[in-house]
């Protein structure tokens, strides 16, 4: 599995097209025989195969099908130039619009903060929808703020295929993070559209609710109950905020949930959709470190969450000699090291830990910490692996209870999600796309878990990654380059129109 997550491709356009081709052979051809007629053959030869390519085809339909699929639909038509290499990004509008969306933030540039259903998500959102409506999308929303942008194809009734990401932001974050794959979907429609394309099966951008944790802790709230989680919709019934707004009150100040909302109305069957595709920045450094413009995922690593808290009697710093105490605090710093040491015993690097929230009461310089609060985070994309991890730490957390005579008052498991492995159909068209488009590329697996992982629960699945500066993410200082978003753009658009084109 590791030399196949590391394979790293270096792919090289080496295919003549067959216009240049041919315009070779009869070039020499010219210069051989140098006579009069020729010369006429080749006019009448020349004259006759652009009119095939651009006016003598009656069904414009299946010469573009030709074209993006890159293979022919008739025989007697693959002569026809593959017109991918003139897809065309308009990557000034897309930087303004990734600047311009920037501008809903609640903190000040260059942080986005972009928090759900607060007004700024809602006006971002509003800037959303009419970019698609400008893209000449049907716009729908499901009850917690889905946005679906529809581009139907000429087999309407198939499954369709569907691209997107996320808008909203963590606070103090950058402005890439789940924006360029928002944003550079509805983009890669624009640059579809704009080569001529007609999509066989209908495209769909997707704006997916709530990627980021920061509001109600549930992390891809959106693709979650997308992909049909009953526990979800009977967590967020009584699911409340820090401010103790309950999540549905929160919906509805944003314009969803709108009457007595049955929350599993969001549910997408199996099969709607017969390949999803997430564009997204690396938030890791490699593409950047070894120059390569594109990655391509095939696995996504999936995290799982604790909650613990230790209780012991507490007292005073100074009064309660050492023998003689039960420190919740120091319960916890043991629990932290011992997350690292059984990560570390799995032998993989693919296996990671952190213990990233630790809050202690009554939180006082005198006083012994009597209750102790810890969050860990604890992912791979091995499922068992990190599952007997979770047990170890479980362990632990008994062992230290005892040892220290503390009381383990809980723990939670509060999510425990698969990883998820991307559909080789899916891989197969984003590297064919990448090759054609004379890109550099490599296979890799995503640390971060993204919409992704959930759509992979109801739809083959493929991510593609861009460059980013130094891997810098969830942080101001976030960074891609408008060309590695554009290749990215490019990439997407002709995955999107080869899988569009699938049977
Ligand atoms: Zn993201």
């Amino acid at each position: 599995m590791r030399e196949w997550f590391s394979r790293t491709h270096v792919q090289k356009h080496q295919l003549i097209t067959p216009t240049l081709h041919y315009w070779v052979s009869a070039q020499s051809l010219h210069f051989h025989k140098m006579t009069a007629q020729a010369l006429f053959f080749l006019l009448l030869l020349l004259f006759s195969f652009s009119a095939n390519s651009f006016h003598g085809d009656e069904d414009p339909t299946i010469r573009t099908m030709e074209q993006f699929s890159g293979y022919p639909i008739h025989d007697s038509h693959s002569s026809i130039p593959n017109s991918v290499y003139s897809l065309s990004v308009d990557a000034q509008s897309l930087q303004k619009q990734i600047d311009e969306l920037s501008t809903f933030s609640d903190t000040p540039a260059p942080s986005v903060t972009r928090v759900l259903y607060t007004e700024k998500d809602v006006l971002g959102r509003r800037y959303v929808k009419n970019l698609m409506g400008l893209a000449g999308l049907s716009v729908r929303e499901d009850a917690v703020g889905n946005i679906f942008g529809r581009w139907d194809g000429h087999e309407p009734e198939l499954a369709a295929v569907a691209t997107g990401s996320h808008i909203d932001a963590i606070p103090y974050s950058g402005k890439y993070d789940g924006v360029v794959g928002v944003l550079g979907a509805i983009e890669a429609i624009n640059v579809l559209k704009r080569a001529g394309f007609k999509p066989r099966r209908s495209l769909e951008v997707i704006l997916f609710t709530s990627e980021e944790p920061t509001r109600f802790g549930i992390s891809c709230l959106g693709s979650r109950l997308l992909s049909g989680s009953e526990n979800l919709v009977k967590a967020l019934e009584t699911t409340t905020d820090g401010q103790n707004i309950s999540f549905v009150d929160a919906a509805r100040s944003a314009g969803y949930a709108k009457d007595e909302v049955d929350l599993s109305s969001v549910f997408l069957k199996k099969g709607t959709y017969s390949a999803f595709v997430e564009l997204h920045i690396e938030q890791g450094p490699i593409l950047e470190e070894e120059g390569i413009s594109v990655g391509i995922v095939t696995a996504i690593a999936a995290p799982a969450s604790l909650k613990v808290e230790f209780e012991g009697n507490g007292g005073h710093a100074g009064t309660v000699l050492m023998p003689n105490r039960n420190d919740a605090g120091l319960a916890a710093a043991e629990l932290g090291l011992a997350v690292e040491k059984h990560v570390l015993e799995s032998g993989s690097i693919d296996t990671v830990g952190t213990a990233g929230i630790l809050e202690l009461h009554p939180g006082a310089i005198n006083s012994i910490p009597s209750k102790s609060h810890m969050e860990i985070d604890t992912r791979d994309i091995d499922e068992e692996r990190r599952n007997l991890v979770i047990e170890k730490i479980h362990q632990s957390a008994i062992g230290i209870a005892k040892t220290r005579g503390v009381k383990l008052s809980e723990f939670n498991i509060i999510n425990q999600d698969p990883p998820a492995l991307s559909a080789e159909p899916v891989i197969k068209a984003m590297e064919t796309a990448t090759r054609e488009l004379n890109l550099t590329s490599k296979l890799m697996i995503s640390r971060a878990y993204h919409d992704s992982l959930f759509m992979a629960r109801i739809s083959p699945m493929g991510m593609i990654f861009i460059p980013c500066y130094k891997g810098y993410s969830h942080k101001p200082e976030e960074f891609s380059s408008i060309q590695d978003i554009s290749n990215g753009v490019k990439v997407l658009a002709l995955t999107l129109a080869k899988l569009s084109l699938q049977q």
